[in-house]
Formats: structure tokens, C-alpha cells, sequence
């Protein structure tokens, strides 16, 4: 396995590439872009890159560096061995003195959200203070092979007040360590991180790509390759993870949600349709996040009169239609921002579900005729 057999994102790998040629390999990156797009995955390769014994127009990922390196590409079981070894319910000082620190060659770490215990994760893995200290001592001892690279996957989940030990290593960058921060967005991080390291923003893989690639990997038929392909906005990983018959599901309720947000009719049948969305998918807020997000970007284009579009969500076109007539898009793009407003609220470790409550709540005053609605039944509540 070498760059030339990653899936798409060309212009990216390109890029790496020509760095590690000319010997100009920056102190910090800033790999971004959606969940199972193989962000990680690229971090892992340049990481073997960096370090191959063999390394000419490529890397050979058979020399024993390149071996040892490509083990990190499966964290699964690194993981599940790590928290085995810190043993069972360890307090919170264990998690911090023990750090989760995933290491298959002694140049190249991985740093993952902490999940603390398997089976009782906690609500929200993040990456810890101890993680980042191990880290930041590391980077300063030599290499064994060339380079020390640190890979910091879902570094949106680290506590801004941690963000400074960060800050400090990259404002003294040791000469031979170089730091892969892997996030959905860039705007996730603080801008002082953003501006010291080099921003790679990874897309949608191609369409063709994408059906190839499902085709050898996975048993589904050409119209369910199709629609994962749309549904995961054309990210392998998250493709071949997808159950299409819960996501139709999850995202019929959510659909749902927005029909009677948007009509306004029923205040206890909204709150009674975010409960059971709620109980289904509370572990995965982030996707539930994401569902109302790619729902809502349809809307967005059918209030706009936009025709001949695949939409993100084709098996529920008719009813996000529907919707798009009764809306316009100056409505859609306020649904959007109550969202956003979420979104960045999960950093502060809000209260999800009254969040969630509210936003949903908050649309139906979006339709100027349904304020008068909500204020009288407001009023005959007291
Ligand atoms: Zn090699």
C-alpha cells in the first residue's frame, strides 16, 4: 500500500508528496474534511513516508519501517490493548498518568479521543491533557528512523484551554517533528493553532471512484452503492460503514421533525418527535447533527427553485419538496443558524437534548404566519 492506491483527494496526496521531495516538511498540518474521507489514513501513509528505508518516487510499505508505521491504520484493536493494559474503571488521575497513546514504531504516535472504558464509554471521548503532555515531551527526543510525527485524530475534541501546550510546541517546532492535527473543519480549531500549521481541505471522492471502489468491497447492488455514495457525500469509509435501512429511518424521523417544526401545528408532538429521535440516537448526537444539516441543504436548494440536482437525501426528495415550496431560503439558511448555534455549543458540553429542543422549537417562529400560533398557545399554556 503506497500514495498511489489512496482513493481520491489527488491533489492533496500530490501535494505531500512534492513536500516530502523537496525535503520541506512543515512542523504542523491541518488535515480537514468529513469523517471516513480517509484523512487518518493519509496521516498514517505520510507518516511511513517520512520514515520508508526504501523511499524513492513512493514508499515501499514493505520495508520494516513502513510495516511497523501501517499498523497504526488499524486503531481498532491498538485502542481496545491500550485500555486493557491501564486496566478496567481507572479514575480519572489513571487516565491522565496513563495516557492512551497508540505507538506501532517509536517515531509515529497516534492520539485518539480517550473513550476511558469500553464497555461504559464515556459520553464524549476526547483527547486528555496527559495525551498532549506525552506528546509535547516526545516531540523533542531524536528520531530513530527520520522524522517524529504525531498524529492527533478528532482534534476538534480538545479542550481549548489545552489547546496552549500545543501553542508552545509550535511556536518552538523541535526541527524533526511534525504534528498532523486531523479535524472535520478548520474553524474547529483555535485560530492561533489554524495559522501555524499548513491547511489541507479534503473533498468528496469522485462518483465513478466511489462505485468502484464499494463494488469490490462491499456486496451491495448498483442503486444502494449509488445512494450510500450520496448519503456519505462521496466518503468511502463512512460508505462502507452505512446500515442504508437505519439511515432511512433516522433520516425519516428527522425529515419528520422538520415537517412539524415547519408547520407548527402540534408543540407536544415536536417535543414528543425530539424525545424519540433522542432515545434512538443519543450516543451519536454529531450524526444526528449532520443528518439535520444534509436535510436541511436540500431544503435549502429545493426553496430555492433549484431543478436537476441529485439531492443529498434522494429517497426522501417528495417531502423535503414539499417543504422547499412552503419555505423560503432566507427561512432555511435561519433553521440553519439555530444549528450552527449547537454545534458550537457542544463544545461548552451543553445540555444536548434541551438544545436540540430548542432549535427544533425555535423553527416553528420561523413561518411569519405561525408566530401568532405559538404566542397564543404560550399564553393559554400559563
Ligand atoms: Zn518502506
Amino acid at each position: 500500500m503506497a500514495f498511489d492506491q489512496f482513493l481520491g483527494n489527488e491533489r492533496v496526496v500530490a501535494a505531500l508528496r512534492r513536500m516530502l521531495q523537496r525535503g520541506r516538511v512543515p512542523h504542523a498540518m491541518l488535515f480537514c474534511g468529513p469523517r471516513g474521507i480517509g484523512r487518518y489514513t493519509l496521516a498514517v501513509m505520510f507518516a511511513q513516508a517520512a520514515n520508508c528505508e526504501r523511499m524513492e518516487d513512493d514508499f515501499c510499505g514493505e520495508c520494516a519501517t513502513c510495516l511497523a508505521i501501517g499498523k497504526l491504520r488499524q486503531p481498532e484493536p491498538l485502542i481496545e490493548q491500550g485500555l486493557a493494559e491501564r486496566g478496567e474503571s481507572p479514575d480519572t488521575a489513571t487516565v491522565e498518568r496513563v495516557p492512551l497513546i497508540l505507538e506501532t514504531h517509536p517515531d509515529v504516535w497516534a492520539l485518539v479521543p480517550d473513550p476511558v472504558r469500553r464497555n461504559r464509554p464515556v459520553a464524549r471521548p476526547m483527547l486528555r491533557m496527559g495525551q498532549l503532555r506525552a506528546a509535547q515531551r516526545a516531540a523533542y527526543f531524536q528520531p530513530v528512523a527520520k522524522r517524529r510525527i504525531f498524529i492527533l485524530d478528532s482534534a476538534e475534541t480538545m479542550r481549548r484551554d489545552y489547546s496552549n501546550i500545543f501553542l508552545k510546541i509550535l511556536e518552538e517546532p523541535p526541527e524533526t517533528a511534525t504534528f498532523i492535527l486531523v479535524a472535520p473543519r478548520p474553524e474547529d480549531l483555535l485560530p492561533t493553532i489554524r495559522s501555524r500549521a499548513v491547511t489541507f481541505r479534503f473533498g468528496p471522492v469522485e462518483s465513478q471512484l466511489m462505485d468502484e471502489f464499494l463494488k469490490e468491497r462491499t456486496e451491495l447492488k448498483a442503486p444502494e452503492r449509488q445512494l450510500a455514495a450520496q448519503l456519505t457525500s462521496g466518503s468511502p469509509g463512512a460508505a462502507l460503514r452505512i446500515n442504508l435501512e437505519e439511515s432511512a429511518r433516522v433520516r425519516g424521523e428527522v425529515v419528520r421533525l422538520l415537517e412539524l417544526g415547519v408547520e407548527g401545528k402540534s408543540w407536544s408532538g415536536v417535543l414528543e418527535a425530539v424525545e424519540q429521535l433522542w432515545k434512538s440516537e443519543s450516543d451519536r448526537f454529531e450524526n444526528v447533527l449532520e443528518l439535520f444539516y444534509s436535510a436541511l441543504t436540500d431544503l435549502l436548494e429545493f426553496s430555492c427553485g433549484f431543478k436537476g440536482r441529485i439531492p443529498r437525501n434522494p429517497d426522501l426528495q417528495g417531502r423535503l419538496e414539499r417543504l422547499g415550496r412552503k419555505l423560503g431560503p432566507e427561512q432555511v439558511r435561519k433553521m440553519m443558524e439555530s444549528l450552527d448555534r449547537l454545534s458550537a455549543g457542544l463544545r461548552r458540553n451543553i445540555n444536548r437534548q434541551l438544545s436540540l429542543d430548542a432549535a427544533v422549537l425555535s423553527w416553528v417562529n420561523i413561518r411569519p404566519d405561525s408566530l401568532g400560533g405559538y404566542a397564543g398557545r404560550r399564553q393559554g399554556d400559563r
